[in-house]
């Protein structure tokens, strides 16, 4: 019912009314092998995939287009068995909510880089948070922060001999849902480095793959918000990113530099300071177009490790996640939509080398003078699951067009109707 008033509120939008009547046709039907409902991903659309991250990064006059990604993520506080090094109860489930706060502060407040000198990068919006996620069966766990009292494995010693940066039995032992949830293992400092007089207490963290490590900020002075920062560089790494100071790091707008702390260190640090949380700076505010590109290309493949952390929040049709195209448009990179899509008359919409996820039930309109080019790509649904196809409007003597060159594969389309 609500699709109806939704073609009817479109019709009248979109101008389509007067004296012709418009007949809506789905695109391929009564032709052999032009849509397909076998279901499942053919192999062959990986060949032509773009891999240019650039074409991943989100527009900023249309953000829609980069639907908003939900990362699921929990948060372990790890403890000595008296419970003095980190925190606990309900302070700990405050600072635990504290922390996912101010690291989506952080990636909701992308700023432009400072390097290169002079450059016009726009601050792209990342299009994707972090949401807290509990058991999904266990009625006791209902915020997804848990506490762990263990004299072994509740310190993160990062330099000595007993250094254990990158020992994973504390997340072997107490990870929870590793698979679909990012885990952060805020740990203590170990009781005899605080006791020691000559110990430099600093904020480390590591990225571990399926969880990330930090030490807690219980004995730091830069408080939650210092470890908020460090905490979403090392969830750049979990995401794909690289150092950017030196090396290739894959993105051509992350320009080498000497990694100064900050701009008000001597030269070369007042000119060649940056901002960006890849580097070793006070700042870390900043992603370019090409590393947040690079996020979402791993986002939108179905097999990247960091996918799985994704709720799948494409997976039912939303009325209000529907894009009304009205210009042009060429979309050279996968996405995963959870509305319908809508060509307008004298809009084009040109999908190229990607793979076009539609959630379960929708589907794409073209209008009357709209037009949809389609070359090499696959339309599908990334959920297991079957939408309605393409439809085409004709309208007097206007009609929608669909053009297809190269690999296009169709699958998944629900075909009674
Ligand atoms: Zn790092």
């Amino acid at each position: 019912m609500r699709r109806f008033f939704l073609f009817a509120f479109l019709n009248a939008l979109l101008g389509v009314s007067g004296c012709h009547r418009t007949i809506w046709e789905r695109y391929g039907e009564g032709l052999s092998l032009e849509i397909e409902n076998r279901g499942g991903v053919p192999e062959a659309y990986t060949s032509y995939l773009s891999r240019d991250y650039a074409a991943y990064a989100p527009d900023p006059e249309h953000p829609g287009y980069t639907p908003f990604k939900r990362l699921r993520v929990n948060v372990h506080f790890v403890n000595s068995r008296d419970s003095s090094m980190n925190f606990n109860g309900q302070e700990g489930i405050e600072e635990g909510r504290r922390l996912i706060q101010n690291m989506n502060t952080l990636l909701h407040d992308n700023r432009k880089p400072y390097l290169p000198k002079g450059n016009t990068l726009p601050a792209l919006p990342l299009r994707f948070d972090l949401q807290l996620t509990p058991r999904p069966d266990d009625p006791t766990d209902s915020t997804g922060i848990y506490f762990h009292y263990d004299d072994e494995l509740y310190a993160y010693i990062a330099y000595g001999k007993d250094r254990n940066r990158s020992d994973r039995r504390v997340i072997d032992r107490y990870g929870v849902q590793l698979d679909t949830v990012l885990n952060i293992f805020v740990l203590g400092f170990h009781k005899d480095s605080l006791l020691s007089p000559t110990y430099k207490k600093t904020a480390v963290g590591i990225a571990l793959g399926r969880a990330l490590k930090i030490n807690s900020w219980k004995h730091l002075g830069g408080g939650c918000w210092g470890s908020a920062k460090l905490s979403v560089h090392e969830l750049g790494h979990i995401l794909g990113l690289s150092h950017s100071w030196r090396g290739n790091d894959g993105c051509d707008d992350t320009p080498n530099h000497p990694n100064c702390w900050s701009c008000s260190e001597p030269p070369p640090c007042d000119s060649l300071c940056s901002n960006n949380v890849m580097d070793y700076n006070t700042y870390q505010n900043s992603w370019t177009p090409c590393q947040i590109g690079k996020v979402h290309y791993y986002f939108s493949s179905l097999n990247a490790r960091q996918r799985r952390f994704l709720e799948p929040n494409w997976c039912h049709w939303d009325e209000q996640k529907t894009l009304i195209l009205r210009d042009s448009v060429h979309w050279q990179s996968s996405r995963d939509l959870g509305g319908d899509v809508v060509v307008a008359s004298g809009a084009v919409l040109y999908i190229s080398r990607s793979r076009i996820s539609m959630p379960p039930g929708g589907r794409i309109e073209v209008f009357p003078g709209g037009t949809l080019i389609l070359e090499d790509c696959l339309l599908h649904n990334s959920c297991g699951k079957q939408w309605d196809g393409i439809f085409v409007a004709k309208s007097g003597k206007k009609t929608g067009k669909v053009i297809r060159r190269g690999d296009v594969r169709i699958v998944d389309v629900e075909l009674k109707r």
